[in-house]
């Protein structure tokens, strides 16, 4: 040990500040560079690689080459809008997804001038000592100097999964996962000098897609299709009416432009990522897109007990001795918790039982330790007792240490366990879980050749009490309300966690059933009541699989809690793996959302919020894609009807800017609807077939009203420009209505939804009336009686709103 210290210029207490400030100046910080973010300029220079603008751009130089110079124009200060749009799309979108990822800071403990502290793990350097515990990533490359059972999965490494065992001077590598034991280790390498370093480039992963942006993706794709055929005859059939080439080609390509919802994917991101560091401020750091639009579908939420539901601070509170001196000993000696300033720090078990037992007289040396694991729920420590035969304390689940005892000891008497005895203690266990106490047994022995946690000496019962958090039963009450059922899932005993959970409203009038009782189902008997079971009690860490999987089977969409490193699987395999901030790196890795707060309430805060997310996004797709609909439905009747074009080209792309611009934009970040949390989860799917046939029915609405008015203009022998100018203001209207009919039914104010339809608006009567834009644009100032008309027939719009919403009810 002492070479390998000095072999990094260490010590055994670890580096000084002014060492650390020297390496970290000499070696840089411990990090992996990750790819750069697209620089601005490209990305502002990306824009223009898109076909439409690709089109426009040839259409302004055809324009500009037949001397239509005002269209030219026109149509490139569309392109730069277009691009410039797209530009702050894109840039916001990135930068919210980056900021998101700094909100998920890695940490790693250390020791320094002989003091243990917890840092940032950037700031490690060469020589630094590492404490490791298990679940822990490994936080650079290090050298063993200490290992008691340590095993690491270096899978991220090299692929394969078994736990490797390590030793004194092994090395462990950066982001490997401690499965068990604990450990202290040299820093040998850091940030890109470690093997991951060096192998980094090659796994970076870019960010998936999510299911829904791929969907959105893909309807896009389809109405891209679509709009591209119904140009391309568009093009024909006016060719063939003897309108020139260059008009017919500049209206196509507009009308292609306002048919694509080319903005859909961007807000799309936008709204997700917007939602995501709304949810980040109460705490629920969401790690990837895709559990934002999850966790509003979440039918379920199986919750941990100790520090989800409760405050995980354990205080003493009831008893039964039947040694008082040792069980004190025990509580003492068995206990890896220190107290500070009167707070417990470490396993708050521990520290309960040690600010209850601190002041009982006893030093053995600790020569070995059993550490605490949530499938055995018991720890025991071995002592040496003055080169005398060793002493083991043993402390646990009452009915599991219990199970253990041979013997039992009366204040110094020891006695074997008779069906007496035993039975007066199960009454004292049954009592004081009653009471919602956490149950702790102690019992001892003196080390023979046996197995070390057999044959025990029982000596006493202490009950703990951990209150619920102020806020937990509210919560599961809204999740009531909103249809979500809420499980327990506990490691506790049975009765503790029945009290605990009715307490709260989770158990009501379903049933409880213990891991045990749960490994006899066969899983067709566990299915038909899987939906029954309200608490789950004694569970080992691997039933979780199991409950999440059953649950999963039957269709809903499972959040899970979990924090160990035994929790992982469950976590990757629930809907919504949700670890604890104060909980192991690999549950951390392993889950969609971290709550730092650790708190249960925090997750219902998160359903809200992705419900609402997934809301604003229905709407704006709604609204997007019913005016591209409505837009080619309108072109294609038309032409159909052997009329002329409603549109001209510039119209077209001002068309565009309304529809993808600021009006879906602002839907995006509409308030939550009031009965948010009041009514039963949406499974998924925002384009369901239903939705699809409302888009359409709203698209014809608009089509059929306005080539009604066009129609009725030119039938009256009004001039071609202003039969244009009201169809063209028509369509507008629609829009800026159709926008209005997404609004939410919210507390908040829709201030921003009224204000971008004010401002399209005001937008569209400088583009009439205002005699300049009046010669680009091609309209004419229309009559009192025309606006009259132009809002009667665009209030349709609204009318069948209401009638949709009605016979779906
Ligand atoms: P939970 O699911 O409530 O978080 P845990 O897995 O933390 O439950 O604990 C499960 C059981 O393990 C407890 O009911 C207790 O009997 C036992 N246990 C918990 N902490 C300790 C400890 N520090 N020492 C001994 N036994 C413990
Ligand atoms: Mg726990």
């Amino acid at each position: 040990m002492e070479n390998v210290l000095s072999q990094f210029d260490s010590s055994k207490e670890g580096l000084s500040k002014n060492e650390v400030l020297e390496r970290q100046k000499e070696y840089g910080l411990n990090k992996i560079e990750e790819k750069k973010p697209t620089p601005l300029i490209k990305l502002f220079l990306i824009q223009f690689v898109d076909i439409l603008i690709g089109l426009l751009i040839v259409a302004a130089i055809a324009a500009y080459a037949i001397g239509d110079v005002i269209d030219a124009g026109v149509i490139m200060l569309a392109v730069l809008l277009n691009v410039i749009m797209g530009f702050i799309q894109e840039y916001r979108s990135q930068k919210a997804v980056e900021s998101l990822k700094n909100l998920i800071v890695k940490t790693a403990v250390v020791k320094r001038e002989n003091k243990i502290e917890q840092i940032n793990s950037e700031e490690l350097t060469i020589g630094d000592l590492v404490i490791l515990e298990e679940g822990d990533k490994v936080p650079a490359d290090l050298i063993l100097i200490e290992a008691n059972n340590l095993t690491c999965d270096e899978s991220s490494l090299t692929g394969e999964s078994e736990a490797v065992k390590k030793d004194i001077e092994d090395e462990v590598y950066m982001d490997c996962n401690i499965l068990s034991g604990n450990g202290i280790g040299v820093v040998k390498a850091i940030g890109m000098k470690t093997h991951v370093g060096e192998i980094a480039e090659v796994v970076q992963e870019d960010d998936e897609d999510t299911p829904l942006k791929a969907k959105v993706g893909r309807l896009g794709k389809t109405l891209s299709l679509i709009a591209i055929i119904v140009c391309i005859a568009i093009f024909i059939l006016e060719l063939l009416k003897g309108i020139p080439l260059v008009e017919t080609f500049m209206t196509a390509v507009s009308l292609a432009v306002a048919a694509i919802p080319e903005g859909l994917p961007a807000v799309l991101t936008l709204t997700l990522a917007l939602g995501m560091s709304e949810m980040a401020k109460s705490q629920a750091i969401v790690k990837r897109l895709l559990s934002v639009e999850t966790l509003g579908s979440c039918t379920i939420i199986c919750s941990d007990k100790t520090g989800t539901l409760t405050e995980n601070r354990m205080t003493v509170v009831e008893s039964y001795f039947t040694n008082e001196d040792r069980t004190l000993e025990i509580g003492k000696l068995c206990n890896n918790a220190t107290i500070s300033n009167g707070e417990a720090i470490g396993d708050q078990t521990d520290g309960g039982i040690l600010k209850f037992c601190q002041n009982h007289k006893s030093d053995l040396r600790r020569i070995d330790e059993i550490p605490l694991d949530s499938n055995r729920k018991m720890m025991t420590t071995v002592h040496s007792l003055n080169g005398e035969k060793n002493i083991i304390f043993t402390k646990g689940a009452p009915e599991i240490i219990l199970d253990k005892c041979k013997y039992i000891d009366y204040d110094g008497t020891i006695k074997i366990i008779d069906a007496e005895s035993k039975e007066i203690i199960i009454k004292k266990i049954d009592e004081m879980s009653g009471h919602a106490l956490r149950v702790i047994g102690f019992a001892y022995k003196f080390e023979d050749d046996h197995d070390t946690e057999e044959n025990l000496t029982f000596t006493g019962l202490l009950g703990l009490a951990d209150p619920p958090k102020k806020d937990a039963k509210k919560a599961v009450d809204d999740c009531l309300q909103a249809g979500i059922k809420v499980k327990m899932i506990t490691g506790d005993h049975e009765k503790t966690a029945c009290s605990i959970a009715r307490n709260l409203g989770i158990l009501t009038t379903g049933r409880t059933i213990t891991g045990d009782q749960l490994e006899e189902l066969t899983t067709e008997e566990y299915l038909a009541i899987a939906d029954d079971i309200q608490v789950y009690a004694r569970v080992k860490p691997k039933q979780k699989m199991r409950i999440v999987e059953a649950l999963k089977s039957s269709g809903n969409i499972v959040a899970m809690t979990g924090d160990g490193v035994n929790d992982a699987p469950a976590l990757k395999k629930a809907s919504i793996g949700v670890a604890m901030g104060d909980g192991t790196d690999v549950a951390k890795e392993s889950a969609d959302m971290i709550l730092e707060n650790n708190d249960f309430a925090t997750i219902v805060k998160a359903v809200k919020e992705g419900r609402k997310i997934y809301d604003n996004i229905k709407r704006f797709v709604k609204f997007q894609v019913s005016t591209n609909v409505g837009a080619i439905l309108t072109i294609i009747g038309t032409s159909l009807l052997n009329l002329p074009l409603p549109f001209n080209p510039v119209q077209l792309l001002w068309l565009n800017i309304v529809m993808d611009g600021p009006p879906a934009q602002t839907l995006g970040i509409e308030g939550a609807e009031k009965d948010l949390m009041h009514r039963p989860p949406e499974t998924g799917d925002i384009l369901t077939r239903k939705t699809l046939i409302e888009i359409l029915i709203s698209g014809l609405v608009m089509a059929i009203g306005t080539i009604a008015v066009f129609a009725y203009q030119l039938s009256i022998k009004s001039s071609e420009s202003k039969a244009m100018t009201i169809a063209f203001t028509l369509f507008v209207m629609y829009q800026l209505f159709n926008a209005y009919n997404r609004k939410a039914d919210s507390d908040k104010p829709s201030t921003y939804l009224y204000l971008a339809i004010i401002l399209s608006f005001l937008l569209q009567l400088l583009i009439i009336y205002l005699p300049q834009l009046q010669i680009i644009f091609r309209t004419t100032s229309i009559s009192l009686i025309d606006w009259v008309v132009i809002i009667i027939v665009a209030f349709t719009i609204i009318i069948a709103e209401k009638i949709m919403k009605r016979v779906i009810k």
